[in-house]
C-alpha cells in the first residue's frame, strides 16, 4: 500500500466508527473500473454490492443528476416533484402489479415500509400481525429488518427486537406451512438470496409460496434490494418465476449509485398506507428519481435484460470450467449476473487472491465468492476478469 491509500485509512480508522473494514480508497469509476487514490485500477465486479447495474459514471446517469441538481435537490413531500411521479409510473409498469409505490432511501427502509404495510393489512384483516422470514436470508440492519433477517452473525447483541417474525428454511415448503399460524399475515423472501449465499429460491418453491400464500390469504412480500433491477435477468427476480407478489422492494442499483428505496404493491394494497399513515422525508428525493429514470432507460434501450442473461451464461461458464478443475471450488449459482462459487473453505482467501490480480469480488454466507458485474459488462472486460481469476487460482492451488 502507498502512501495516500496508507494516509487515508489511518485517518478513516481513527474517526469512524468501526462497522467496515477496507483496504482500498476509491478515487473515480468508469464502467466496470475502479481507480483508488494511488492510481491503481481495479476490475469491480462487487458492483458496490449491486448497486452499479450499469456500471460506474453512465454519461445518462450524470447528466440526469447534473440536471435536476441545478433545478432543485429537494422539495419534501407536501409537495409533488415530476421525476418521483415518472418514476412510480414506470416502476408499476415494468413490474405489471397494477399497484402503487412508495419511496423510502435504501433497503432496509424500504422493507421496513413492506413490514409495515403488511401490519396495517393485517389488523384489518383478522388482527394478523407476524411475518414468515428464511434462515440464510438478508433484509436490512434496522431494528424490525435486522428481526426479519435470520442470521445470529447480526442479531448478536441487539435484544430486544421487535417481536413478530418467524422463520423458515429457505426452498423447504413444508418448514413454510409449519411456520405459519393464525397471527401469519405475509411470508417475505428474497427470490435469490443474496448475502446468505446467493441461493435462487426453486421453481417450485416460489409456485408453492405463492399458492400458500393464496390459500391462507397471506401476502407474499419479495425483497428485491439486491436481484432487481436487471440483475437476474428479468426487472425483478419474482418475473422469472412466473408468480406475482403482492408487495416487493427494490434499492440498491435503483438509483444507479444515489440513496432510494421503493416499495411496489399490487392492486389490492394500493391505498393501505393514508395521508400520514407512512412518511419519509427524503424519500422520493428528484435527484435520485432522476437518476433512476435515467438507469431503467439506459437498461432498456440498451437491452440489458437480454445482455445479463448472455453475459451471465459466459461467466457462468467460465465459473464452471474452474469448478472443474480444482477440487476446492464445489458448484456455481446464482442466476443471470448475480452469481455464486461455493468453496470448500474460506470463501476470504480467494477474494484476497483475486484482489491481488486485481479484480474485486464479494464473499456470501460462509463459503461462497459472489460476483455481481455490471449488465453492460464488456466481452473483453469478461475475459480479463476470467484471466485475472486464472492466474488468482494458479498462484494459490497449482503445485
Ligand atoms: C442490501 C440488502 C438490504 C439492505 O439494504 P440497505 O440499503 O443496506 O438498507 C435488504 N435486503 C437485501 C436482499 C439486501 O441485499
Amino acid at each position: 500500500m502507498s502512501n495516500k491509500t496508507n494516509e487515508i485509512l489511518e485517518l478513516y480508522k481513527s474517526k469512524l466508527m468501526p462497522t467496515y473494514a477496507p483496504s482500498v480508497v476509491i478515487a473515480s469509476g468508469k464502467g466496470v473500473t475502479v481507480r483508488d487514490v494511488d492510481g491503481m485500477v481495479y476490475y469491480d465486479f462487487t458492483g458496490g454490492i449491486g448497486v452499479q447495474n450499469i456500471g460506474y459514471g453512465n454519461k445518462k446517469v450524470v447528466e440526469a443528476i447534473q440536471t435536476q441538481a441545478a433545478l432543485f435537490t429537494h422539495c419534501s413531500n407536501l409537495y409533488a416533484n415530476v421525476p418521483a411521479t415518472l418514476l412510480a409510473t414506470k416502476l408499476v409498469e415494468i413490474s405489471g402489479l397494477g399497484g402503487k409505490v412508495f419511496f423510502a432511501n435504501s433497503g432496509a427502509e424500504a422493507n421496513e415500509a413492506a413490514i409495515k404495510l403488511a401490519r396495517k393489512w393485517g389488523a384489518a384483516n383478522g388482527g394478523r400481525y407476524e411475518i414468515v422470514t428464511f434462515r440464510k436470508g438478508f433484509h436490512g440492519r434496522t431494528l424490525a429488518t435486522l428481526a426479519a433477517t435470520a442470521q445470529a452473525w447480526c442479531q448478536e447483541g441487539y435484544d430486544p427486537l421487535p417481536a413478530g417474525f418467524a422463520y423458515a428454511d429457505f426452498n423447504d415448503l413444508d418448514s413454510v406451512k409449519a411456520a405459519i399460524n393464525g397471527n401469519t399475515v405475509a411470508v417475505m423472501l428474497e427470490p435469490v438470496q443474496g448475502e446468505g449465499g446467493v441461493t435462487p429460491a426453486t421453481d417450485e418453491f416460489m409456485k408453492g409460496v405463492r399458492a400458500l400464500c393464496d390459500e391462507k390469504n397471506l401476502l407474499m412480500i419479495c425483497d428485491e434490494v439486491q436481484s432487481g433491477i436487471g440483475r437476474t435477468g428479468t426487472w425483478f427476480a419474482w418475473q422469472g418465476y412466473g408468480v406475482k407478489p403482492d408487495l416487493f422492494t427494490c434499492a440498491k442499483a435503483l438509483a444507479g449509485g444515489l440513496p432510494m428505496g421503493a416499495l411496489v404493491s399490487g392492486a389490492k394494497l394500493a391505498d393501505v398506507f393514508t395521508v400520514s399513515s407512512h412518511a419519509s422525508t427524503f424519500g422520493g428525493n428528484p435527484v435520485a428519481a432522476a437518476a433512476a429514470n435515467a438507469v431503467i432507460e439506459v437498461i432498456e434501450e440498451e437491452n440489458l435484460l437480454e445482455k445479463c442473461v448472455e453475459t451471465g451464461n459466459l461467466l457462468r461458464e467460465a465459473l464452471q470450467g474452474f469448478v472443474d478443475k480444482y477440487d476446492k471450488l464445489l458448484e456455481v449459482r446464482g442466476k443471470g449476473l448475480m452469481l455464486g462459487l461455493v468453496v470448500d473453505g474460506d470463501p476470504k482467501e480467494l477474494v484476497d487472491a483475486f484482489k491481488g490480480q486485481g479484480l474485486l469480488t464479494l464473499t456470501a454466507g460462509e463459503n461462497v465468492v459472489r460476483f455481481l458485474p455490471p449488465l453492460n459488462l464488456a466481452e473483453s472486460d469478461l475475459e480479463d476478469a476470467v484471466d485475472m481469476m486464472s492466474d488468482a487460482l494458479d498462484c494459490l492451488w497449482s503445485e
